[in-house]
């Protein structure tokens, strides 16, 4: 058994412990940026069934060359670059703009699909480029009701890097208690399926905290080479 079987399996377990209800199934997505197929592949053979990319480039890179696998986009997302991966991934985790909800529509609806979304919430309105503030939440999740291609499925959020376990746990709960919120408010086309939250540092945390989508990628894969 190589070294990335091995730490898909002890985060798999960790995700299990960390579980506050045992019934309910917490997905792992891979995030598998900057690692060749091979890795990938090996990820997957090791019981990964959800990778995620944060680069549209990257992602039609790698597309042919991995095994069947679920593809989440979960990086920033260019409008004028939907049309590349509208019928390759299952769940654009980075939504952050009507402008881009209306892309997402328009390109759903040229391929015959539905395309299933999760607003990028900005928790901590700490400056930061990407992701909504939350009292900008409503504006997108009425939105939603206008549109025939795109579900909206839950929240996604990333937390800044410098943070105490203590101030990652309000966090947390803070979107916890939003995306709980929602879901007992009655919009068309929205449900509140999937909390993304979580990644290689924070992602027991996250799932204590009621997290059922962790993103990790160092945990598995080691540390990742930019150059
Ligand atoms: C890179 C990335 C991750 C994974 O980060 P790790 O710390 O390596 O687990 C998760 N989410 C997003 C959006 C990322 O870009």
């Amino acid at each position: 058994m190589g070294e990335i079987s091995d730490r898909v399996s002890e985060v798999l377990k960790r995700i299990e412990s960390a579980k506050k209800d045992p019934s309910k199934a917490v997905t792992l997505v891979a995030v598998t940026k900057t690692h060749p197929p091979e890795m990938i592949n090996e990820a997957i053979d090791a019981g990964v069934t959800d990778i995620g990319e944060n680069k549209v480039q990257e992602i039609l890179e790698k597309y042919e060359k991995v095994k069947p696998v679920r593809w989440h986009m979960i990086g920033h997302l260019q409008t004028n670059k939907v049309k590349y991966i509208i019928d390759k991934v299952c769940l654009i985790h980075s939504v952050d703009s009507i402008k881009l909800m209306d892309e997402i529509e328009r390109q759903a609806e040229k391929h015959g699909i539905d395309m299933k979304i999760l607003i990028q919430v900005n928790i901590t309105g700490e400056e930061s480029k990407f992701g909504i503030k939350p009292e900008e939440l409503e504006e997108l999740l009425v939105h939603a009701g206008d549109l025939k291609h795109v579900k909206i499925e839950g929240l996604m959020t990333i937390l800044p890097k410098i943070d105490s376990d203590f101030s990652r746990r309000l966090h947390f709960n803070d979107i916890f208690n939003k995306f709980v919120d929602i879901s007992q408010n009655k919009y068309d086309n929205v449900t509140m399926k999937y909390l993304s939250m979580g990644m290689s540092g924070d992602y027991e945390i996250a799932v204590e905290c009621g997290s059922n989508m962790v993103r990790v990628g160092s945990a598995i894969f080691g540390m990742r080479n930019y150059t």
